[in-house]
């Protein structure tokens, strides 16, 4: 699922980074935190089609996609709990509640660590708990010791399902019902979790 800007969007987020200065107080980015920083933990990937998110846990396996607009809001706010003005390689940090710049809607009352690693073409954000260890102070991520890249999640069988969220919601064209989440298919199309058609947007 891709708008008209999405690749602004992808630039932004590089660009916040950088240490470009950004600002928002987004509710749809407020929603997304909250799963960011949920309890176990989560992988987000912000490329120039999505962001993509999908939480740590066993029956979790669902993903979940957002439109690209809120990425430079999360970037922006995950720097800043990790205390630092820029990623330029990838970076280790503890996620400091009270530099948090928004207040995620749900979640958010564990402490967590993030590994945020850019590259040309995605940035991934990875979040864990901290679970008894000492806060690590932001620093390129290490070749060995306790913070270098956490394990890699699961591979997706095909089948897993992929769901588009939309924080501010899409009418369904079949049955009207206003939906934040649709089941996105293969060609692009979406199903109603109401009247159960698929239509594409
Ligand atoms: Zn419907």
């Amino acid at each position: 699922m891709t708008n008209g800007s999405s690749a602004e969007h992808f630039e932004r987020a590089k660009a916040v980074l950088r240490g470009e200065t950004y600002k928002t107080s987004d509710l749809g980015v407020r929603k997304v935190l909250g799963f960011v920083f949920s309890f176990d933990g989560s992988n987000s990937w912000i490329t120039r089609d999505a962001l993509e998110l999908r939480w740590v846990g066993e029956n979790r396996r669902r993903r979940h996609k957002y439109f690209l607009d809120l990425a430079p809001g999360v970037v922006w706010d995950v720097m800043s709990r990790m205390g630092v003005s820029e990623i330029l390689r990838p970076t280790v940090g503890y996620l400091a509640p009270d530099r948090a710049q928004l207040h995620p809607l749900v979640g958010d009352k564990e402490d967590h660590v993030a590994w945020v690693a850019p590259s040309e073409d995605q940035i991934q954000i990875m979040v864990r708990p901290l679970a008894g260890r000492s806060p690590p102070k932001a620093m390129p991520v290490p070749d060995s010791g306790p913070w270098t890249l956490p394990d890699p999640l699961p591979p997706w069988a095909p089948a897993d399902p992929v769901y588009l969220e939309l924080t501010n919601g899409l009418e369904c064209q079949r049955c009207g019902r206003i939906g934040e989440s649709y089941r996105e298919l293969s060609d692009g199309y979406l199903v109603c979790g109401s009247c159960g058609c698929s239509f594409r947007p």
